[in-house]
């Protein structure tokens, strides 16, 4: 399948992060068309037209995001750009903003435009230090150039745009906790409703929307909603950016077009080049560490045997039993010689640490999950500890405020749905999963 590229088809020319190269492949042309050519409301019906869905893990349609945006007069409204991407095995933002820091401001101007802002903000996680750089002198740039500030092209439009450094934690990626950080307070996730549509940033009408979601505008712009709509395959339009890491050949950052068999993308010299040393695929995360995992059968096709394909609905289908999601495109490749338990135990020991600790379910369960996988992957796990983890996962799940409880139990119920053996093998050959994990000769961790 050919890969028709959207947001990096300039990623290679030479400069691209400069204004003036930039400028000279086009850039910027979606700012003149909205404010020279169409209204606010034109530029949410052609995003809303284009089927762009939401590229941080969601999915959801960014035009009809847009369009519950509350407009009460004289109340200030704001654009919030999501690169707090914390996500394990998601790091495709991050190149986008690295590459080309313009297409986000570029985004971000007739993303504001559309829905009447005039300020918004780029939140990003305090670990990108240098990218925050990028984006200011990007940002600086823009200004120059008349693209941002007072009048923009003499439209009437003004908008301010600001980049504001988070302290670094995962749970500011949920859009009520980024908002918490923004008004200086911590990330605690807010109970919903309100929606941020209604009562977001100083309980004004607010808009989140992801860094990928945000560049993907100004193709929509320029080239209109139907051609971004005639890339992709059914509800699932236009291209996704896949991170692809784990025992891979050529790990990386890759446009696909939506559509794209799973087989092809792991196997194809184009993307990941296939498994590494010539391994066998044991198992994929596909949507970054939230997501449940697969294994490679159910990875590479459906439980009804029909191609699994780079679409929300392909690799939703089948549900929990048999499917996972698209989410963030964080795609985790293991081979045939990882440990699903030590895996499992290493994203459990993610989400403990990660929980903001305002709902016992999400605070009580990651800590009693990581317990529990710890002994098992150190050679102390017993055979009711299996049921055990199950049993604390489903009392997580839908129990909590936010979707970082979901997050946390996905990953350990679907690696022993489809990974029960490995779990019994823990408790029945403990000695032996110590020697195979940490080349330990008949002893376990608590002897040495
Ligand atoms: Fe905090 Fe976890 Fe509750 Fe989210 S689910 S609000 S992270 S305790």
């Amino acid at each position: 399948m050919a890969t028709r590229k959207i947001l990096l088809a300039n990623d290679h020319i030479p400069g691209i992060q400069t204004y003036e190269v930039y400028r000279r492949q086009g850039g910027y042309r979606s700012v003149e068309k909205a404010l020279k050519n169409m209204s606010p409301d034109d530029v949410v019906e052609e995003v809303k037209r284009s089927g762009l869905r939401g590229r941080g893990g969601a999915g959801f349609p960014t035009g009809m995001k847009w369009s519950f945006l509350a407009k009460p007069e004289g109340v200030p409204r704001y654009l919030l750009c999501n690169a707090d991407e914390s996500e394990p095995g998601t790091f495709k933002d991050r190149y986008l903003m690295e590459r080309i820091p313009h297409l986000l401001v570029e985004g971000m101007i007739c993303a504001s435009y559309a829905l009447g802002c005039r300020a918004s903000y780029i939140y990003i996680r305090g670990e990108y230090k240098w990218i925050v750089k990028i984006l200011e002198r990007a940002i600086e740039e823009a200004y120059a150039n008349g693209w941002l500030g007072e009048n923009i092209l003499g439209s009437g439009y003004s908008l301010d745009l600001y980049v504001a450094p988070g302290a670094g934690a995962y749970i500011c990626g949920e859009e009520t906790a980024l908002i918490e950080s923004l008004e200086g307070k911590r990330g605690n996730p807010r109970i919903k409703p309100p929606f941020p549509a209604l009562k977001g940033l100083w309980d004004c009408p607010t808009v989140v929307n992801n860094v990928e979601s945000i560049c993907a505008v100004a193709p929509v712009i320029n080239d209109g909603a139907e051609a971004y709509a005639a890339v992709g395959v059914g509800k699932s339009t236009g291209t996704k950016l896949i991170s692809a890491c784990g025992n891979i050949n050529n790990p990386g950052v890759y446009e696909i077009e939506l559509g794209l068999p799973v087989e092809e993308f792991i196997y194809s010299d184009e993307y990941c080049g296939g498994i590494k040393n010539g391994k066998q695929l044991k198992a994929v995360v596909p949507g970054g560490s939230s997501v449940p995992i697969l294994p490679a059968q159910l990875i590479l096709k459906t439980a009804n045997g029909e191609n699994r394909l780079l679409t929300y609905e392909s690799l939703a289908d089948g549900g929990f039993q048999s499917g996972s999601m698209l989410g963030s495109g964080g795609f985790i490749v293991y081979d045939e010689d990882q440990c699903i338990v030590r895996n499992t135990w290493n994203f459990s020991r993610f989400y403990h640490h990660e929980s903001c600790g305002q709902c016992s379910p999400c605070r009580e369960g990651t800590g009693w999950m990581e317990k529990v996988l710890h002994r098992l992957e150190h050679g102390h796990g017993r055979m009711q500890d299996v049921d055990l983890l199950v049993d604390i996962a489903s009392k997580i799940e839908g129990n909590t405020i936010c979707p970082l409880g979901d997050a946390a139990a996905w990953p350990v119920a679907s690696a022993i749905r489809h990974f029960r053996d490995e779990f019994e093998w823990h408790v029945r050959e403990p000695q032996l999963s110590q020697q195979r994990n940490y080349g330990l000769a008949g002893q376990t961790l608590a002897t040495v």
